[in-house]
């Protein structure tokens, strides 16, 4: 579904990836962790084309980002993302949120675009919520907004840069909940995250990126189960961690 090709990045003479490949198979849910400034949000960002690439390529659903004439916002509209800081708008209503780009970008009728908001909404468990400003909410359910609205545009992948680190630790977990119901549901998940818990419990695949390199790349069971196999990087993480 993902198809990462030893893609590297500069941001003028720095380097801030370097050959990372890797490919997600429709279904997997893989945790990408590392400490900070190891690349992690700049390679989640590359996957659709938020970020440009330098060398390699990417594809999505076998699609290229980078060959000539590939629709960037069509293919952007079906891999949802969500991102640290909830990013909704501040000025538009819950449902407004919902249905603007289903309407907007996908070209759907108003009405069908909020029966669809309306629908992913109440699977996140908001529905009583569905009249007030994005400000009335809680930071756990403001990310609970936003995902519901990723989810309204019938994503064919979900991208999660750290959803849940800007969060007062007692809303992390409804937050992850519907995260682990997206899981099982078989959604293909690329989810930076550092909450280890949620790795364990539903992740397929582990990677994990130091200085711009995807330093290791292997399974849930390998990664936490062979602390021994792991490199010195990965390891001294780990023990930071968990
Ligand atoms: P992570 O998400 O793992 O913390 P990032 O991908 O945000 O790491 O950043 C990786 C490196 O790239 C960091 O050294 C950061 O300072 C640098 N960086 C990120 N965004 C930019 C930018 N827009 N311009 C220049 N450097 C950047
Ligand atoms: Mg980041």
């Amino acid at each position: 579904m993902i198809d990462i090709q030893n893609v590297s990045k500069w941001y003028g003479n720095f380097q801030v990836l370097t050959d990372c490949s890797t490919s997600i198979k429709k279904g997997e849910v893989v945790v990408v962790c590392g400490p900070s400034g190891s690349g992690k949000s700049t390679l989640i960002k590359t996957v659709n084309a938020l970020e440009p690439i330098q060398q390699g390529d990417i594809r999505v659903d076998g699609q290229s980002i980078t060959a000539a004439g590939t629709n960037l916002p069509r293919l952007r509209s079906r891999v949802g993302m969500v991102f640290q800081n909830f990013e909704l708008f501040p000025h538009l209503s819950v449902t407004e949120n919902l249905t603007l780009a289903q309407i907007k970008v996908l070209g759907r009728p108003k009405d069908e675009a909020m029966q669809r908001g309306l629908k992913m909404l109440d699977r996140v468990g908001l529905l009583a919520h569905k009249d007030k400003f994005p400000g009335q909410l809680s930071g756990g359910q403001q990310q609970r907004v936003a995902i519901a609205r990723a989810l309204s545009m019938d994503p064919i992948a979900m991208l999660f840069d750290e959803p849940t680190s800007a969060l007062d630790p007692e809303m992390v977990g409804e937050v992850l909940d519907v995260m682990v119901q997206l899981a099982h549901e078989g959604m293909t998940m690329m989810c930076v995250t550092h909450e280890m818990g949620f790795a364990k419990k539903v992740s397929h695949r582990v990677i994990f990126m130091d200085a711009g390199r995807i330093v290791e790349d292997c399974s849930k069971d390998d990664f936490f189960g062979h602390p021994e196999a792991r490199s010195l990087r990965a390891k001294d993480f780990l023990s930071k961690i968990l």
